[in-house]
């Protein structure tokens, strides 16, 4: 689906991605792991063009390519943009509109399309993370996974070709992680593509293809999640492996 070459980033003098490739196929759930401060989250950005690379070269299979070395058209960026519907840690949903004026508001306003279909559409997506009977709650009357549920439907609303996940469950308390991560596994069991950066290295053992592990802004290792997690090559990986299970 997608191929990055040579992807660099810095703030300033801080290299945070150094020369990153990856690969991502259609209907593939890749999570990516790593410690605190190593690059996941920019990573993520970069894929939808959240942060703008310094370098890097994008192949889309659809034909659409980027090369951040060289002058870009804007309307490349939007393309680019519009492909990826972004899952937040913090949810960031409207706080003065309800669950389901949350997730009509991208068809409505980036899409322009009609009110009476988007309605029925944010409907269904809203069963479908297990809310039909919050459509008009606000997000300050649901709980923090309730929220996060909305956001997920709110990302499926656009109808993304890639969904991208944020941390999706760090903000939540324990015993709200799970009705998460049980949509998550939902999407992923419907392929979806779906890149999701995440501590819970369970769960990317349960649901991913292909598992990342960054440090210092390398992709140190990647693999099964058999390879990466259960018999992991690289020292680093190790290393990170043990502090965290
Ligand atoms: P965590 O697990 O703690 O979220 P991470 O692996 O996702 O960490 P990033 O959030 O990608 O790491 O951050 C990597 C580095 O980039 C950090 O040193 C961070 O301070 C820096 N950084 C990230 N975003 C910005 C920004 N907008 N401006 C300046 N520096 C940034």
């Amino acid at each position: 689906y997608l191929s990055i070459k040579g992807l660099a980033k810095s703030f300033d003098e801080n290299h945070v991605l150094k020369n990153v490739d990856v690969d991502v196929q259609k209907g593939e759930v890749v999570s990516i792991i790593g410690p605190s401060g190593s690059g996941k989250t920019t990573l993520l950005r970069c894929f939808n063009g959240l942060e703008l690379p310094d370098k890097g070269k994008y192949t889309f299979d659809d034909g659409l390519t980027l090369d951040f070395g060289q002058r870009l058209d804007k309307k490349d960026l939007v393309k680019l943009s519009r492909k990826s519907g972004m899952v937040f840690q913090s949810y960031n949903l409207f706080p003065h509109k309800t669950a389901l004026e949350n997730v009509m508001e991208g068809p409505l306003i980036v899409q322009k399309r009609k009110k009476p279909e988007v309605i029925e559409e944010a409907k269904i997506l809203l069963e479908k993370v297990g809310l039909k009977d919050k459509l008009n709650f606000y997000p300050h009357q649901l709980s923090g996974g309730q929220q996060q549920r909305v956001g997920i439907a709110r990302a499926l609303a656009l109808k993304p070709e890639l969904m991208l996940f944020d941390e999706p469950t760090s903000a939540l308390d324990p015993e709200l992680i799970g009705e998460v991560l049980s949509v998550m596994k939902d999407l992923a069991k419907e392929n979806w593509t779906m890149i999701i950066v995440t501590h819970e290295i369970q769960f990317a053992s349960e649901v991913s293809n292909k598992v990342l592990f960054m440090d210092g802004g390398y992709i140190v290792e990647q693999g099964t999640p058999d390879e990466v997690l259960k018999a992991p090559k690289e020292e680093r990986t190790k290393r990170f492996l043990q502090r965290i299970l």
